[in-house]
């Protein structure tokens, strides 16, 4: 007779109604319990699980999913610790805007942040690195091609569920490559990828690392949920405000015009960096604008 076993694990795959659960007796091929469906629920890459198995033939039921401390959208994934967010010092050169646009929908999940500057062999990107670490955030210059300072975001990876982001050309395929030790994930030019890129369903996957803690197989964009913002906490996703926004004339300041704002002084005397504060005026502009047609 097999025996059934229990145990934890996480579900690092999900496919035509399976989910593969990796635990501490390897990779288990589950089933859902029925009672998710009737109950709305349908398991997650990323999810804590506890499942039921055959320890024989390794595979079994996900029986109890553990409460989620977040969910991403796209890629849709459960319980992520950290984003890795991706820009390239040249080639394509960073849009900054949409970059603080990820970095703020990362801070509004509670995820931990390191920023990679990537391409350092054609740029060495120093005007990037002084804007964001300025602001408080881990960077790290890197180079995929060179295989520069890998090592270093390797170590940030560690314990971590890890998810990139970034445009498309910035080479977040190429250092997931680095990372893995493999050539897995598809890079190339832009223009080459989209025709096929239609014509397949990309499945997320978690990639266990071996030092630890996992990576996401399909980079992203940070998906910005204006619904949860509003003029009054959008500065709190610029971290580097947290200092000044106690200390304006007004409680009600939204440092973006007001005498006395001590966050359009800390921007004047350059401590908080002129590129974060406009974006912070267009994030507040497309909040107030959203506001207003409600
Ligand atoms: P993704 O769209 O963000 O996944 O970017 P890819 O990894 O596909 O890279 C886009 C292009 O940039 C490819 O042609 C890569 O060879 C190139 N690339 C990636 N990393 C580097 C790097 O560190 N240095 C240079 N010079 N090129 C890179
Ligand atoms: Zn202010």
């Amino acid at each position: 007779m097999n025996e059934v076993k229990k145990t934890d694990g996480t579900i690092t795959k999900g496919i035509g109604g399976f989910y593969y659960v990796d635990t501490a007796d390897g990779c288990i091929e589950c089933r859902a319990r029925g009672s998710f469906r009737k109950e709305g629920i349908t398991p997650l890459v990323g999810d804590k699980v506890c499942i039921i198995y055959d320890e024989k033939t390794k595979s079994g039921a996900v029986d109890k999913i553990y409460p989620r401390r977040n969910v991403l959208l796209r890629p849709p994934v459960a319980n992520v610790t950290q984003m890795a967010v991706v820009i390239s010092s040249a080639s394509p050169k960073p849009n900054l805007y949409l970059t603080d646009k990820i970095l703020a929908s990362a801070e509004l999940s509670e995820v931990d942040i390191v920023i990679c500057i990537n391409k350092t062999d054609l740029d060495n990107g120093k005007e990037f690195f002084d804007i964001y670490e300025r602001a408080g955030f881990c960077v790290i210059p890197i180079s995929a091609k060179n295989n520069e300072n890998i090592d270093l975001l390797k170590n940030k990876l560690k314990d971590n569920i890890t998810v990139f982001a970034g445009n498309s050309g910035v080479g977040k395929s190429s250092i997931l490559n680095c990372i893995t030790e493999s050539n897995a994930f598809e890079t190339g030019e832009i223009s080459d990828r989209v025709e096929r890129g239609k014509h397949t369903t990309r499945h997320s996957e978690l990639v266990l690392l071996k030092n630890g803690g996992y990576i996401i197989d399909t980079p992203g964009f940070g998906s910005f949920d204006f619904s949860l913002l509003n003029v009054e906490n959008a500065a709190g996703l610029f971290r580097e405000f947290e200092p000044y926004i106690y200390s304006c004339k007004f409680r009600d300041c939204s440092h973006t015009v007001e005498k006395g704002c001590a966050v359009l002084k800390a921007m004047e005397e350059g401590v908080i960096s002129k590129s974060r504060h406009e974006s912070y005026l267009r994030i507040f502009e497309e909040v107030k604008n959203a506001q207003n047609n409600n």
